[in-house]
């Protein structure tokens, strides 16, 4: 790596041979990977400190939903010994420092610049490099481009007429600010039930005076079940660690929880509910995915269970009025990501909470005091917004990325992505997209996916130093093929259907309206995303070109 610094410094070569847009999960991997070999990388990262989602994400209830032991970096044995989880889901503040700690072993903080946002990045093809721009007027070059800047990253509040007037506090979830905010005795709004909401929801119920939830269609929830990890537990799970990465590896969504292999119509009604019973007793997303793989994809499979848990929120919740609005009627369990809630439904039952189905009566706008809906104006001190994000491809279109001929990235993907194994573009040489849409790393439990994308793409680089290349780009044709097999494997899942980030469906984004199914994701799961990626390898890289 000698001579990359070498010809930075002589002004002949990029001044990085990598940057990588990002120190959230994935970029602080990849930094890692990088430093260890000497290479000439920075990470640039538009917050003012590390952590992604859990730098930004400091709304009251902002947890994992992956088991924290299962979410912690595998690289290093020795980090697997020093760190303790204090419950089975973590929380924000000890995800981030988390983050922070391991970012401070590995000494890595020195090559990350913050409060540094990429405006725009354009292939220069006669230096085979990277020009970017950044917004605080800063240039700079780089070979080699990798994108690590998250999944849900690029967050969309609602275009309601007069927001800008409200008087009070109002922010979006992922804005919400690193000062506390003091809820007692405050009239809070929440706009939005997906996982975030659910979350803010189920957390502040009991803390504020009055609390209004603002629904536009209700999701599918089931218990997380947290609780702490004793002394002990945590010595069991450091004992465990191979087996546990091992079980994850194995497992479509790089969770601990396998899928029900029985055939959900091999078995009686009473097996069935013997195991749901169980599951929704159980921690995490065994409810979801550990369940009978025809949940995804049989309609009548998916509404017999989808009836299971409707009956479970109708018991839970004292009104029946109130629960019927609870239950989803526009798809069935699981083909939406599943949120996971603690108190959730029990916060409906107390008399300082109230639903507002915005399907009844929608919001006509926000008020110097408030929301007015069709039917009345409710009076509020603060307005959150748990209206979610332009997920995958968003943060990808607020940069201005250019490649060969100056195409831009944005116009490309204007009607959904298109890549090779979700990590390659044709038209965007030197570029890596980790985790990017279409990759298997992007839809599984976080870590355990973009570990499997870093080692991928720094194999990748290697290969590209090993045989003196500044050049490397996918084709076209390798593109369309892995374009076409993603949208394959949308056509038999049910999700293809349903309004959630999966198919890109977002109300507030223009072009993002339901019935256009944007391919985001790569369906096939981890160990079959694995296996692919690395046969690619093996062949020394078919579908790419390297000059
Ligand atoms: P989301 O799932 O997209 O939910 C957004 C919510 O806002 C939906 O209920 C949506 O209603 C509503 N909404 C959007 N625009 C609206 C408008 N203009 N008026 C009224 N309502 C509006 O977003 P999210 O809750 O932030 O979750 C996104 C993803 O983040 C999750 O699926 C998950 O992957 C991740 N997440 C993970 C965790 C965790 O536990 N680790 C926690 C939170 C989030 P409609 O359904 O009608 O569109």
């Amino acid at each position: 790596m000698d001579q990359q610094v070498a010809a930075a410094e002589t002004g002949k070569g990029p001044q990085h041979e990598v940057v990588i847009i990002g120190a959230g999960v994935c970029g602080i991997y990849q930094l890692y990977r990088l430093v260890e070999l000497g290479v000439n990388a920075t990470v640039l990262e538009a917050g003012s400190d590390l952590g992604g989602t859990w730098y930004w994400n400091r709304y009251p209830g902002a947890r994992f939903d992956s088991e924290s032991y299962t979410y912690g970096f595998s690289f290093s044995k020795e980090l697997l010994e020093e760190w303790s989880w204090s419950e089975r889901f973590s929380g924000q503040p000890e995800n981030l420092r988390y983050l922070n700690y391991v970012a401070d072993k590995f000494d890595l903080r020195k090559h990350m610049q913050f409060d540094c946002k990429v405006a725009s990045a354009h292939f220069d093809e006669d230096a085979d490099l990277w020009r970017l721009h950044l917004e605080d007027g800063r240039d700079l070059t780089c070979r080699f481009l990798l994108t690590a800047v998250g999944l849900l990253s690029a967050p969309t509040p609602p275009r309601l007429e007069g927001m800008d007037s409200f008087e009070g506090p109002s922010f979006h979830t992922y804005y919400w600010p690193q000062e506390p905010v003091d809820l007692t005795g405050k009239k809070v709004a929440v706009i939005g039930t997906g996982a975030t909401g659910v979350q803010v929801i189920g957390e502040i119920a009991d803390k504020v005076d009055k609390l209004t939830v603002f629904q536009r269609r209700p999701n599918w929830c089931a218990p997380l079940n947290n609780g702490p990890i004793s002394a002990e537990e945590m010595a069991d799970i450091r004992s465990r660690y191979d087996e546990i990465f091992a079980k994850c590896a194995r497992t479509p969504g790089g969770f601990e929880h396998e899928p029900d292999r029985r055939g959900f119509y091999e078995v009686s009604r009473e097996e069935r509910l013997a195991l749901w019973d169980r599951l929704y007793g159980e921690p995490g997303f065994g409810i979801w995915l550990s369940n009978f793989r025809e949940i995804f994809m049989d309609e009548e499979a998916n509404a017999e269970f989808s009836e299971y848990i409707a009956d479970k929120i109708r018991r839970r919740v004292d009104d029946p009025v109130v629960a019927e609005k609870l239950v989803p009627k526009d798809h069935g369990f699981g083909v939406q990501r599943v949120p996971m809630e603690t108190r959730y439904y029990e916060a409906y039952n107390r008399d300082n909470v109230e639903l507002v189905d915005l399907q009844e009566t929608p919001i006509l706008r926000i008020t110097p005091d408030g929301i007015r809906t069709t039917e009345r104006d409710h009076d509020v001190d603060i307005i959150v917004y748990a209206t979610g994000f332009d997920a995958i491809t968003g943060s990808y279109d607020r940069i201005d990325i250019r490649g060969v001929g100056g195409q831009k990235l944005r116009d490309k993907w204007a009607d959904g992505p298109s890549t090779y194994l979700g990590m390659q573009i044709s038209g965007f040489p030197n570029m890596i997209t980790l985790a990017g849409p279409q990759s298997g790393s992007a839809s599984t439990n976080y870590p355990r996916g973009i570990e499997v994308g870093v080692d991928w793409a720094t194999e990748l680089l290697q290969y590209v130093w090993k045989h003196d290349h500044t050049r490397m780009e996918a084709t076209q044709e390798a593109e369309d093929r892995w374009t076409q097999h993603v949208a394959k494997m949308y056509s038999t899942m049910l999700m293809r259907k349903a309004k959630g980030w999966f198919t890109g469906y977002n109300s507030n984004v223009a072009g993002h309206e339901y019935g256009k199914v944007r391919h985001l994701v790569y369906n096939g799961g981890s160990p079959k995303f694995r296996a692919r990626i690395t046969e690619v390898a093996d062949e020394d890289y078919t579908g790419i070109v390297f000059s």
